[in-house]
């Protein structure tokens, strides 16, 4: 229902990194329960896009709006703390710490909250609780003491979620989930998305195109910094301008 009021809205959202500007003017909205990807060719300005809605980049002009609340004079924490849950293109997890320690150290440090002493945090039933929930939810519970950097790159992925869940999200946004994903690992991954979107959209980009088409509700592309299309899966793949511009026609 395109009348339902979206829990994501960018306005005219533009970034320039000296004479390259990597969003140009981009406008882009995401509804209750659905999965819209961003796509688009390397260097097209997907994850600079992610960084500004999720507060760790600030634009130059435009307005982010979450949940109906201007968030963009908002920092990272702040809008956290509003539901705005992410991933990351490049793993934030600590190798060397066990997976149930990346969670409740992830959910802390996305929280903006300081530990002094590690030992006592990994005691606390508020903060280990909703930890061994996200992990469950993941399909992780049996690794939970396993170390991070023993894991798959796959269950890797799955942590990242799980990081993010424990601050109940009420949106998501993920950047390149399946990368270096398996098939059997992107299609783990994508069933789990196919369910989380219920309780949290997602605004999702990825490359791994089978993913896209299986999942997005719309699809948004994106090319030097300007989103040039927005539509359904079908649309998006019977636009010329996107198939020359982007699927190389
Ligand atoms: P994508 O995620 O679509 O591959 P990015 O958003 O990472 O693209 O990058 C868009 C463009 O902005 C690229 O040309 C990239 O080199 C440039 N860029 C990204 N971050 C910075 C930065 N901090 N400083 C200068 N240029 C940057
Ligand atoms: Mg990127």
């Amino acid at each position: 229902d395109p009348h339902t009021n979206p829990v994501l809205k960018v306005e005219g959202i533009s970034k320039s990194f000296g004479a390259l500007k990597a969003s140009d003017n981009v406008s882009i909205d995401l509804r209750p329960g659905e999965i819209h990807a961003l796509i688009g060719p390397n260097g097209a300005g997907k994850s600079t896009l992610i960084k500004q809605i999720s507060g760790s980049l600030r634009p130059d002009t435009g307005r982010i709006e979450v949940l109906g609340r201007d968030v963009t004079d908002l920092d990272t924490v702040a809008r956290a703390r509003l539901g705005l849950g992410r991933t990351f293109q490049i793993s934030s997890l600590a190798m060397e710490f066990t997976v149930l320690q990346n969670v409740v150290l992830g959910a802390l440090g996305a929280q903006g909250r300081v530990f002094s002493f590690f030992r006592n945090v990994m005691k606390d039933k508020t903060l280990l609780e909703p930890a061994r929930r996200a992990l469950e939810r993941v399909g992780l519970q049996d690794e939970a003491q396993r170390r991070t950097a023993d894991l798959s790159h796959g269950q890797r992925r799955q942590l990242e979620v799980a990081v993010a869940l424990t601050l109940n999200p009420k949106l998501f946004l993920m950047d390149e989930p399946m990368a270096g994903l398996g098939a059997s690992g992107s299609k783990v991954l994508t069933g789990f998305l196919d369910e989380l979107r219920h309780e949290a959209p997602i605004l999702l980009v990825e490359h791994d195109m089978d993913a896209v088409f299986a999942l997005a509700d719309r699809i948004s592309v994106l090319v030097y910094g300007a989103v040039i299309a927005t539509g359904t899966a079908d649309e998006i793949r019977a636009n010329p301008e996107v198939r020359r511009a982007y699927l190389g026609e």
